[in-house]
């Protein structure tokens, strides 16, 4: 699962199923993703140096990625994603839908001298 920071997201499972938001973060090593609005929890804190208003701090917590299906940016269906070369090299994520390139993975392969 190619799911990168920003990437417009579908919840798929989970007390926010169903919901469209933007991915905050991606935490591969885990295989996690935050994702703006899901999976809030509040936490309570009290009033301290730091938070003089003390109450209640919202945070969003990591969801597993597989909960998640990526939504293409030009067809706007939730998708799979698949990568493609260009033929200069360039490395792109795709629709497996509409086959729209959704974003560049990796920029020519050029020769490294040193
Ligand atoms: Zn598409």
């Amino acid at each position: 699962m190619r799911i990168n920071k920003g990437d417009q997201v579908l919840v798929l499972i989970g007390r926010n199923s169903g919901k469209k938001s933007r991915v905050v973060s991606v935490d591969k090593e885990n295989g996690k993703v935050t994702v703006e609005g899901v999976n809030v929890v509040h936490k309570h804190v009290r009033r301290s140096r730091r938070n003089p208003q003390g109450g209640r701090l919202s945070m969003e917590m990591p969801i597993p990625i597989s909960n998640v299906k990526i939504i293409c940016p030009s067809c706007s269906k939730p998708t799979r994603v698949g990568a493609r070369f260009d033929g200069d090299g360039t490395k792109y994520r795709i629709c497996k839908k509409c086959n729209a390139n959704i974003s560049i993975i990796a920029p020519p392969k050029k020769h490294v001298t040193k």
